[in-house]
């Protein structure tokens, strides 16, 4: 009886020392478990490292490869990410039963002797705040073990042209997040610059991009995550490199022999050049006190964008109309102040018609009228010379003041509108006012998206050196 009752306290006495141990091991040290083998990857390991303190833990996985060099390079995204967890964790206050913690995790999103993709999300919860889930990506060459630079996988400078362009097109098709974006966040955070799209990885046939958060919308909007066929990379990355990693890009003949029935030649062709098109609604000669808002309504209704070539003379009568256009993402443009035909004005006339108009809606939207066009299109090298911006006329006529006739009007735009159009309606005709809301749902369900004048220029690649050049499309 005695003897039993010693057990008894022995064991409570080890177990108490046991807890204590662990809870100064968990003080001072990370617990790393390492797995001999990636299931799905034979050659990888997996490290995973946990974490657990007062009031932050962390849990981190990571991949282990049979190269140094590569290692080294992960495990310094690793530690980086643990560090600025720490020590956000440790500056904010704690409440009492929150804590931070950090969940850092990867796929491999593709493996071969020659290529190495890897993308690490990270999700983060800082005292109850959480962050939305953050993407990282490695790209290694495994010949070499040195980490692939998009730099250098990039033909030539028209290639991040291409990638931007492919971007944009697949954002701005995804209705989901139109409904939280703007065509001009999108266009903003997809300029072709490297460091837009430097967050990229590899799967069997797509190149994925991954956008950080904030970059073409809100916060809420969190990582977005662009797909792009390898097919659709033909030419745009270096096919020495890509050959090296062994990355399997078709070349157009290819994809074209291969081809063996119409309906998959419109397939692979689909994919060289995605389905959206884009046209741009130009209004002139306004505003009109009771029609420009009429149509406003409509486009906000579709959540379209357009563009209106106003008169000075008018905007001094209605500036509460320009200010609205401008206030829900319409562009303003100059149809100069009072009508003339700008080509037959002595040059103190010209200047004064599209200075006075620039000056006045500088005045009302803070910002002078993007683009001119000329009353009745009529441009020479005088007009050009006074205008800073683009000249933009149209490429698709309504002729709605000569027919008055709503029908008529969308009958010209159903005819003649292509990707790229530029439609000429006026906002102080009624029967263009009458045909809009037709004209939105038909063009839109013919894959099209109405974006402004210069968002128009911009998706053409056309650069600000052709200021000065008339355009007649996009
Ligand atoms: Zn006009």
């Amino acid at each position: 009886m005695k003897f039993k009752l010693v057990i008894l306290l022995l064991v409570a006495t080890l177990f108490t020392v046991g807890c204590a141990e662990k809870t100064i091991g968990n003080k001072e040290d990370d617990h790393i478990q390492k797995y001999v083998k990636d299931s799905k990857y034979p050659e990888l390991e997996i490290e995973t490292e946990i974490g657990e303190y007062d009031t932050y833990k962390y849990a981190i996985h990571f991949p282990r490869t049979d190269q140094e060099d590569v290692n080294s390079v992960i495990k310094h995204l690793v530690a980086k990410q643990k560090k600025t967890f720490v020590s956000q964790a440790k500056k904010t206050k704690t409440d009492k039963g929150t804590f931070s913690e950090l969940l850092l995790d990867y796929k491999i999103t593709n493996l071969s002797d020659t290529l190495l993709s890897i993308v690490f999300s990270s999700s983060k919860n800082i005292y109850g705040q959480e962050s939305h889930k953050q993407m990282y990506t490695l790209n290694f060459d495994r010949k070499t073990g040195k980490q692939i630079k998009l730099k250098n996988l990039l033909t030539d400078d028209s290639s991040l042209q291409k990638i931007a362009r492919l971007s944009q097109n697949m954002i701005l098709q995804d209705a989901k997040a139109m409904e939280l974006s703007d065509v001009s966040q999108v266009m903003d955070g997809t300029k072709p610059e490297l460091s837009n799209f430097s967050a990229y990885s590899f799967s069997n046939n797509t190149m994925d991009i991954y956008l950080k958060e904030e970059q073409i919308g809100p916060k809420e909007m969190g990582t977005y995550k662009v797909q792009i066929a390898l097919n659709d990379l033909n030419g745009v990355l270096e096919k020495s490199y890509t050959d090296s990693l062994e990355l399997k890009i078709p070349n157009e003949t290819e994809l074209l022999s291969n081809t063996t029935t119409g309906q998959e030649q419109q397939q692979k062709q689909s994919a060289l050049t995605p389905g959206v098109k884009y046209v741009a609604l130009t209004f002139d000669d306004g505003p009109h006190h009771q029609l420009t808002p009429r149509i406003l309504d409509i486009l906000k209704k579709y959540n379209a964008k357009a563009t209106f070539f106003v008169l000075g003379n008018r905007v001094e009568y209605y500036p509460e109309i320009v200010k609205r256009t401008v206030d829900e993402g319409h562009e303003i443009g100059s149809h100069s102040w009072s009508h003339p035909k700008l080509t037959s004005l002595k040059p103190a006339e010209l200047a004064q018609q599209i200075n006075q108009t620039s000056n006045s809606v500088e005045k009302i939207t803070g910002k002078p009228p993007a683009t001119l066009r000329p009353p009745y299109g009529a441009v020479n090298d005088a007009v050009k010379q006074a205008t800073n911006g683009p000249i933009v006329n149209w490429s698709v006529d309504t002729l709605d003041w000569k027919h008055h006739n709503k029908e008529k009007v969308k009958q010209i735009i159903r005819q003649n509108t292509r990707d790229g159009s530029i439609i000429l309606m006026h906002d102080i005709q009624k029967a263009s006012a009458d045909a809009l809301e037709d004209i939105i749902i038909y063009l839109s369900k013919q894959g099209y998206h109405f974006v402004t004048v210069s968002q128009l220029l911009q998706l053409g690649d056309h650069p600000e050196k052709y200021v000065g050049k008339v355009y007649t499309n996009g």
